[in-house]
């Protein structure tokens, strides 16, 4: 048996009943084989970058998880397509999203996995609330660099 891996998920929505969708995609990730989430971002409201259309809900979770990285990324597929995604064009507007951020301190770079996710320093609405979960794993710096980003955290 695997040690367990603390591992960040990165979900986001805008698309649907938003906050709904990450909220239960967030009860579902708990409930994956040999994984539990520890700890959970608040919802935060962020406008699109990098595409248009309406706003995103995004979170994180921290998930202490025994599968391997490769299976936890089908399990994170898989529970999009669950969600009803769908991807007509690259940045369409999604159901639900679900992002393999880190993976304890394993660096991956195969045909359909890099980890740390390669776009998660340019992006406020991954790095707020990861930042508000993990601290350690954001140089202050980081955000700084992205205070143009408008990020509201859901009360
Ligand atoms: P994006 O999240 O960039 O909008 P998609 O959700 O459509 O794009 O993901 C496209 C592909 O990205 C996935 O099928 C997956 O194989 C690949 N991918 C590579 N690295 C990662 C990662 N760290 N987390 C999630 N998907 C990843
Ligand atoms: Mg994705």
């Amino acid at each position: 048996m695997r040690a367990p891996v603390t591992a960040y998920v990165a979900l986001g929505a805008n698309l649907g009943d938003t906050q709904q969708a990450v909220r239960a995609a967030m009860d579902r990730l708990g409930q994956l084989p040999r994984s539990k989430v520890t700890a959970r971002s608040s919802l935060y409201r962020t406008a699109p970058v990098g595409t248009t259309g309406p706003d995103f809900i995004n979170a994180v979770v921290r998930l202490d998880t025994s599968l391997p990285a490769p299976v936890l990324l089908d399990a994170l597929l898989a529970l999009e397509q669950a969600a009803g995604r769908e991807r007509p064009w690259p940045n369409a507007p999604r159901t639900l999203d679900l992002d393999l951020l880190l993976y304890g301190d394993a660096r991956i770079a195969s045909a359909r996995l890099t980890v740390p996710h390669p776009r998660m320093n340019e992006r406020a609405f991954v790095l707020v609330p990861l930042a508000e979960i993990a601290p350690g794993r954001v140089p202050p710096q980081a955000i700084a660099a992205l205070t143009c980003q408008v990020i509201a955290r859901i009360p």
